[in-house]
């Protein structure tokens, strides 16, 4: 499928679309705390998406049997939702999707429960900032490699495995559309970057190695070496200048 460029009313459903997702991780950073299974988070966002007259673009996608993937402490990505109580120290990635009126937001964030060890901290910190140099190199004129190029330039000199099965991608009325984003590489790779275009951009970083494997039940993506993961990943609109956040960070709720 060749790379969309969207106009106008298509840009003001992907926003609504975005914001749904913001509002669902608003509500799943509430309710994480020790004690709490992933299940009872991807009630919380099912009810979210209901509520606002939203669907789920991950739930029956090859048969996945949730609204949110829940990756825990050396799960990566696509970890299936169930009863697995989160314990205090842990970190948990919750990568969340919605649809409105046929256009996709698609957001990761990666969550301390309860109090993390400092290395956790450090290794959710950089993650978020290896998103950062990623989406500041996200400009129109720019190929897509740069992005790639910007999120390595910031994670390896730090020590990270990179994981390079997984990445960002383009997405619209697809959840996953054109281009494919690595999350490392050259940056005068892939093709250029047009103002328009909507990317989910993702970066996954490991504490150990790079490599990964998936479990028994077909989905959940662990770490190869047991080691602890994170993922971070925004939904953007390519702009003249910095890019659009489609799924911002909304202020988190305080009980
Ligand atoms: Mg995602
Ligand atoms: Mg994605």
């Amino acid at each position: 499928m060749a790379i969309t460029i969207k106009n106008e009313r298509e840009i003001s459903k992907m926003r609504e679309a975005g914001h749904v997702v913001s509002v669902c991780h608003q509500r799943v950073q509430a309710a994480i705390q020790p004690g709490i299974t992933t299940d009872d988070l991807n009630t919380v966002v099912r009810d979210t998406l209901s509520e606002l007259g939203a669907t789920s673009n991950f739930l029956g996608h090859h048969g996945f049997p949730g609204v949110i993937c829940a990756s825990v402490n050396e799960e990566i990505v696509h970890g299936i939702p169930g009863n697995r109580r989160l314990n205090d120290g842990d970190i948990i990635s919750v990568d969340i999707g919605a649809i409105v009126d046929g256009f996709h937001g698609d957001s990761a964030w990666t969550y301390p429960v309860g109090e993390i060890s400092d290395e956790a901290k450090r290794l959710l910190r950089d993650t978020e900032e290896a998103l950062d140099a990623g989406l500041a190199a996200a400009r129109a004129g720019s190929r897509i490699g740069a992005i790639g190029a910007a999120v390595e330039g910031y994670a390896r000199p730090l020590g990270y495995g990179i994981v390079e099965g997984y990445g960002g991608h383009g997405i619209g009325r697809q959840m996953w559309e054109e281009p494919h984003i690595p999350n490392l590489g050259s940056a005068d790779h892939g093709p250029r970057m047009r103002t328009g275009m909507t990317l989910a951009i993702e970066p996954m970083l490991n504490i150990g190695t790079k490599d990964t494997r998936v479990l028994d039940d077909d989905w959940t993506v662990v770490t190869a070496d047991g080691s602890w993961s994170a993922h971070f990943e925004h939904t953007v609109l390519i702009t003249d200048g910095a890019p659009e956040i489609l799924t911002k960070r909304l202020a988190a709720v305080v009980d």
